[in-house]
């Protein structure tokens, strides 16, 4: 059996993402009212997520905008719309809450 390793497999497609760092504690999701609602008729277009992000859109433009794994997947279809490939890290949440894992 020939296995091929995931990372061999998805650096084809995220060669996008080399100059991007891996996402930190520190980044935070950029979800506001308006990303949530394209702008149409927000109320409360400041309200930032600002939970931890660990997926990262990059439009062709070169511009990127972090999400929480919730706005990521939430966000996923329309995001991939508009052209943007999506960097999904958020699987270290699995990892990180596997049976026995828990304090
Ligand atoms: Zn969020």
């Amino acid at each position: 059996m020939t296995a091929i390793a995931p990372e061999m497999q998805a650096r084809t497609a995220s060669s996008a993402f080399d100059e991007i760092p891996a996402l930190t504690a520190a980044d935070r999701c950029d979800a506001t009212t308006t990303t949530i609602r394209d702008g149409s008729g927000s109320a409360n277009p400041r309200v930032a997520c600002g939970a931890q992000a660990y997926v990262t859109a990059l439009f062709p433009s070169g511009n990127s905008l972090l999400f929480c794994a919730h706005h990521g997947h939430a966000f996923e279809a329309s995001l991939v719309e508009r052209g943007a490939v999506i960097r999904d890290d958020s699987q270290v949440l699995q990892q990180n809450t596997k049976p026995g894992a828990s304090a």
